[in-house]
C-alpha cells in the first residue's frame, strides 16, 4: 500500500504551496499525522517516508501502537483528556493538545509535579460554543490565563481550536483568524508568548496556515477515510 507515502507527499507539497503563498517558510508548519483508529503497519508505512510526528485521541489504543513502533517516533495526544488517564498520558506523549479547562490544566500540572515532567500543552478553545466540544469559552479564557500561566509545570504553547463543520474549507477562514487574534491578545494582556497554533485538519490545513496554524493535524488525507471523523463524535 504505497498510498500513504504518495498520501504524505501531497499533503507536504500542499503544506509547501500554502507556506508559499502567504509568505511562510514551510519549517513553520509541523504536520501531525493522526494515526487513530490507523493500525502500526500504516503508521510504519508513514514513518518509512520519513514523518516522525503522529497524533492519537485514544489512550489505550495509542499505548499499544506506541509500543510496538520505533522509539523514534513523536507522539502528540490530540483528543479530549480523561483525568483517570493523566498520570499515564503524560510519559507516553509529548504534547497534549487539548487541555480544556483550567480544572484540567491544575490536575495535569499536579500529576506532572508528582511524576518529575514539565509538559507542554495547548489550550483548547470553544469558538462556537458549541455543546458537542470542550475548550474554554473565550471569555473565560481571558479571564482565567493569568492563574493559567502560574502553574508550575505546564509549558503553555499556544491555543488549539476544531472549528465547526462547514461546507467547504473557506468557511473555516473566520474560526481560525478568530483563534489568532484570540492568541495575540492574550499574549497582550498577560505580556507572555504563546507561539504555536494547532488549527486544521485534512479538509482545511491550507487554509489554517494562510492563518497561522503552527501544528495542522491531518488525518484522513493521509491515511484514507476512518469510520469516525472526531473523537468527539463517538461521545
Ligand atoms: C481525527 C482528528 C483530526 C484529523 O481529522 P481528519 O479530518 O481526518 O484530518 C484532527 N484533530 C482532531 C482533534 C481529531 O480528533
Amino acid at each position: 500500500m504505497p498510498a500513504v507515502a504518495d498520501n504524505l507527499a501531497v499533503v507536504r507539497e500542499r503544506i509547501q504551496a500554502a507556506c508559499r503563498r502567504v509568505g511562510r517558510n514551510a519549517d513553520s508548519v509541523e504536520l501531525i499525522a493522526v494515526s487513530k483508529t490507523i493500525p502500526a503497519a500504516g503508521i510504519r508505512e508513514a514513518f518509512d517516508a520519513g514523518q516522525t510526528l503522529f497524533g492519537e485521541s485514544r489512550l489505550q489504543e495509542a499505548a499499544a501502537k506506541i509500543e510496538a513502533l520505533p522509539a523514534a517516533l513523536h507522539w502528540h495526544f490530540i483528543g479530549r483528556v480523561q483525568t483517570n488517564k493523566v498520570r499515564k498520558l503524560l510519559p507516553a506523549f509529548e504534547v497534549i493538545h487539548a487541555i480544556d479547562s483550567s480544572r484540567l490544566a491544575a490536575y495535569v500540572d499536579e500529576i506532572a509535579a508528582e511524576l518529575g515532567l514539565f509538559p507542554k500543552v495547548f489550550l483548547q478553545v470553544n469558538l462556537a460554543a458549541e455543546s458537542s466540544k470542550g475548550g474554554f469559552e473565550p471569555a473565560r479564557l481571558r479571564a482565567e490565563m493569568a492563574a493559567l500561566l502560574r502553574l508550575p509545570r505546564i509549558e503553555i504553547l499556544g491555543l488549539m481550536s476544531i472549528p465547526p463543520a462547514g461546507p467547504d474549507a473557506e468557511s473555516a477562514r473566520p474560526w481560525f483568524v478568530r483563534l489568532r487574534e484570540l492568541r495575540d491578545s492574550l499574549e497582550q494582556e498577560a505580556g507572555v508568548g504563546l507561539p504555536a497554533l494547532s488549527m486544521g485538519m485534512s479538509g482545511d490545513f491550507e487554509v489554517a496556515i494562510e492563518e497561522g496554524a503552527t501544528h495542522v493535524r491531518v488525518g484522513s488525507a493521509i491515511f484514507g477515510s476512518r469510520t469516525y471523523r472526531l473523537d468527539g463524535e463517538l461521545g
